[in-house]
């Protein structure tokens, strides 16, 4: 009686724990968070008692086993909203430490929430920065290993791997289903800066830019980066889904070595300001040229060079590297790789951070030198590259000049050279 009291003015764990120790010593001690043990116990405990219970006793066992299902009912409830608002998004969140492997996995959280959570657990802050495709997200997906995807020997007509083990992807070299699967699970953007200034702008950036909304990463998002020095004459142009494009106003060199060298110091800080945190893969490429078919996520990759249609069978003593050893752009005979054409560079975006303040470097350090690279900007970047491998490099396919003709190793020509007219365009000649 005074005990079954207790469970109505104490709480009810403890009520039928008391008295399953001074009335029941002979009963097993209860694990102390084994409550509904306690509770079928305490009920118990009143049937036994029951033989001698009045009417009075009657409405107590009921009344305190009403208190006690409310008790484990809010106590469920409790649990449950615990349950829908741990970080963790799951009841693991009670083992996490115990069982870490288990609850890190933002692929187990999907077989442990029902269907009707989802939309909830798409609000928490984890479950965005997945779908937005961070770092995150990158490291949980499988990585792409090389031999999936290139098979060097498809082309033995022309050189496919480097001495470092980089490939040189060639047409027939790449397995194209294979990397769309994987880049368009990890719903990549790609940007691509393109510079137009003076009269490069009414020239070349209208055609260069259609044939880069039609052939460009299709199918995957593209962020055209546009630097002009006259927004005003910015060609009106329909961009594709997944396309988008940010305009940037910027000062004309007088020069037009400078105007082709200022690239790398304000590539650098448009990547520094915004562009590290809008696109996964960057290229960087000349406007005088022109998209003639697919440029696809083949070309991805950590730091990516493309061979100069003219020199690719060349001897690299032939190349028109800087030979003068007062310029940072300096190789000498009996160095280098190949010749790289910087018309078209690219790579994540701290690599092209890289590459582009490197290159300035050397570019500022000629200026204080009073010496001026023979192909200016290409010439340091030529450099970088021999210091720095490239992770891939791209075929003359991408970047073909058809003054050379069109010789049996070019399969498909991605990207071609406009005519060169620099009587036309450029304004100190
Ligand atoms: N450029 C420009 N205006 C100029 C000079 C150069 O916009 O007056 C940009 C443009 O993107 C151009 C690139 O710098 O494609 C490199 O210059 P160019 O193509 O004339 O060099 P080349 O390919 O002949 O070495
Ligand atoms: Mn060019």
């Amino acid at each position: 009686m005074h005990i079954c009291r207790g469970v109505q003015t104490n709480s009810a764990v403890m009520g039928c724990q008391e008295l399953e120790h001074s009335t029941f010593p002979f009963l097993p001690a209860l694990p102390p968070s084994a409550e509904r043990s306690s509770i079928e116990l305490c009920c118990s405990a009143f049937y036994s008692a029951g033989r001698e219970a009045d009417d009075e006793e009657k409405i107590m066992n009921v009344k305190g086993k009403v208190i006690l299902s409310m008790l484990v009912v809010s106590t469920v409830i409790v649990v449950f909203w615990e349950y829908i608002n741990s970080p963790e998004g799951s009841f693991l969140w009670i083992y996490h430490s115990k069982n870490p492997e288990v609850g890190d996995s933002s692929t187990q959280k999907g077989w442990w929430f029902p269907s009707w959570f989802n939309n909830r657990t798409h609000s928490y802050p984890e479950e965005e920065a997945v779908d937005k495709g961070d770092e995150q997200r990158k490291e949980n997906s499988e990585e792409l290993q090389l031999s999936d995807w290139f098979n060097p020997q498809k082309r033995p007509d022309v050189v496919t791997v480097t001495e470092w083990k980089a490939p040189v992807v060639w047409e027939g070299t790449y397995n194209k289903a294979i990397l769309e699967n994987y880049y368009a699970r990890q719903k990549i953007t790609v940007g691509l800066t393109v510079f137009a200034v003076g009269r490069y702008i009414e020239h070349y950036l209208e055609e260069f830019l259609i044939s880069a909304n039609r052939y460009f990463m299709v199918g995957h998002k593209v962020i055209f980066y546009i630097m002009v020095d006259d927004v005003s004459k910015m060609p009106l142009i329909e961009l594709g889904p997944l396309r988008s494009f940010k305009v940037f106003e910027i000062k004309p060199e007088k020069r037009w070595q400078d105007i082709s060298m200022m690239r790398m110091k304000i590539i650098g800080e448009h990547i520094v300001a915004h562009i590290q945190h809008e696109v996964d893969f960057l290229f960087c490429m000349d406007v005088d040229q022109v998209f003639q078919d697919s440029f696809g996520v083949e070309t991805l990759g950590q730091s990516v060079a493309q061979l100069q249609a003219w020199w690719y069978k060349a001897d690299p003593d032939e190349f028109t590297y800087e030979r003068r050893k007062e310029s940072a752009a300096y190789i000498p005979f009996g160095e280098g790789d190949f010749y790289y054409h910087a018309a078209i560079f690219g790579g994540t975006p701290t690599q092209v951070l890289n590459i582009t303040q490197e290159c300035f470097k050397g570019i500022l350090q000629d200026k204080k030198n009073d010496i001026e690279a023979e192909w200016h900007d290409e010439s340091h970047l030529n450099k970088y590259f021999l210091l720095n491998k490239p992770t891939k490099i791209l075929s003359p396919e991408y970047c073909w000049d058809y003054h050379i003709g069109l010789p049996s190793d070019i399969k498909i020509v991605k990207i071609s050279w406009q005519t060169k007219e620099y009587n036309l365009v450029r304004n100190n000649i």
